[in-house]
């Protein structure tokens, strides 16, 4: 069965009675005259139709529990949706963690996680009641033992692990090789356990975690992650007559961006994670542990889009064509970061043949600020509607304020409504923390 990160488009998508593309139930141009362009579009219903596959393609192991990578996009009403389909929340920074807690999230049901968390933010997850710590390396080992004592206090952990698996994606976005900046060598996983077996008693190891990396289209990658962790946690046992009875497999399921990706089902991951899992389970007389993933890009990715206004173009003599939107590398940071490629369409325009090799630049003073390049689409017009697809996950969450541009507004459309969740920023709010020293006042 096909499942919705195996589509470029949301669910939603179609061609309506004007002639425009419409999402949600909500033409784009009307969104486009509405909230103003750049504007990310997130639909509902992709993203629930997502997290029922999970559910679903899982439901015949009990002990399973996914949680939502939040760093793909977090907001409160990403939140609030995730706690109605029943996800937990993986946290990567103080700022996820404030999210989370002030949209009303059951913080029971968090993970935090991170290769170098401070001081202040280990602080914070315990005063706002984290659930699980993935702790990361030695030195966050005797940082949290010493925060949880001085709060009187005992922490759930994971233990971060590099499994040691390549997977076939950017190098950039790669993280279970062995040389990684993320967790804990196998060769360090006896001198930690003793460590917090010994000295940090204010550490509950319940399990250890990993992640092997993103926009993973392979799913012999995962059953072979699950082999590296079964293997240690069969080890531990023997050795240390330590049960541990949670693994976090970590995200990484691939979706769809241009034709050219064949991201797999959610049904073939999960019957690959369970597969290996019961066979591991039985081969080392273990119980079943409670297994956690947590998808971020699968989830969100689908469900957004971004919608641009053409402006400016530019015909290089015997070169390119190039067409300039209101939008770029600051809203989606993805194309200059890691030459990523999206599948376009002109929203006013969606039944008209494609006739020219255009290169969409965005309106940032950089030349490495192209969001995609040399692709063909109609003829573009000044005002046209242009819509990138798959622009949900790592789009607003990597935005900045480059050239103290504003960032955009989103909307959730759903049925031919659309609720704003996140304001288009204002100027003043762009100031509000710059401050001028007194002394140069007056
Ligand atoms: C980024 C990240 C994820 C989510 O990865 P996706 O590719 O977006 O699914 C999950 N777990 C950890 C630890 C991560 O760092």
């Amino acid at each position: 069965m096909n499942t919705a990160n195996q589509e470029i488009k949301p669910v939603t998508t179609r061609i309506n009675e004007n002639g425009n593309i419409e999402i949600g139930g909500c033409d784009l141009i009307e969104l486009a005259n509405e909230y103003a362009t750049p504007l990310y579009i997130f639909d509902e219903a992709t993203i629930r139709s997502i997290t029922k596959s999970y559910k679903d393609a899982f439901k015949n192991y009990p002990k399973m529990r996914m949680m939502y990578a939040s760093k793909a996009f977090m907001t409160k009403a990403m939140c609030k949706i995730m706690a109605q389909e029943g996800f937990g929340l993986d946290l990567c920074s103080g700022g996820e963690i404030y999210t989370a807690q002030s949209s009303g999230f059951d913080m029971s049901k968090t993970l935090f996680n991170g290769n170098n968390k401070s001081y202040d933010e280990l602080n914070m997850a315990l005063d706002l009641g984290i659930g699980t710590v993935s702790v990361d390396n030695f030195f966050e080992l005797a940082l949290l033992n010493d925060i949880a004592k001085s709060k009187n206090k005992t922490v759930r952990i994971l233990l971060r692990i590099t499994p040691g698996i390549e997977c076939h994606t950017h190098e950039y976005i790669q993280t279970g090789h062995l040389d990684s900046k993320f967790g804990f060598d196998l060769t360090q996983i006896d001198e930690a356990l003793e460590l917090i077996r010994d000295e940090y008693i204010n550490l509950h190891l319940v399990g250890l975690h990993a992640h092997i990396g993103s926009q993973i289209f392979e799913k012999q990658v995962y059953y072979d992650e699950v082999d590296v962790i079964f293997n240690e946690i069969k080890r531990i046992k023997d050795k240390y007559n330590i049960e541990l009875s949670e693994i976090n497999l970590g995200g990484g399921l691939g979706i769809k961006y241009t034709e050219e990706d064949k991201p797999i089902s959610i049904y073939e991951i999960a019957n690959t994670i369970i597969d290996s899992i019961r066979t591991h389970a039985q081969k080392y007389n273990i119980d079943e542990p409670y297994v956690f993933i947590e998808p971020g890009r699968s989830i969100v990715g689908t469900a957004g889009v971004t919608i641009y206004t053409a402006g400016s173009s530019k015909k290089v003599p015997n070169g390119r064509k190039y067409q300039a939107v209101d939008g770029g590398m600051a809203d989606n940071a993805r194309p200059s970061l890691y030459q990523a490629k999206y599948t376009v369409e002109i929203a006013n325009k969606p039944n008209e043949k494609p006739v020219e090799k255009v290169t969409i630049a965005g309106r940032f003073c950089e030349s490495g600020d192209i969001l995609a390049k040399d692709i063909v689409l109609p003829e573009i017009e000044e005002g046209d509607i242009i819509c990138f697809y798959n622009t949900g996950a790592y789009g607003y969450s990597m935005s900045s304020n480059y050239n103290r541009v504003l960032k955009p507004a989103a909307v959730l459309v759903n049925n031919g409504k659309s609720d704003i969740i996140i304001n288009r920023q204002t100027y003043a709010q762009l100031c509000e923390s710059d401050v001028i020293p007194d002394r140069m006042n007056g």
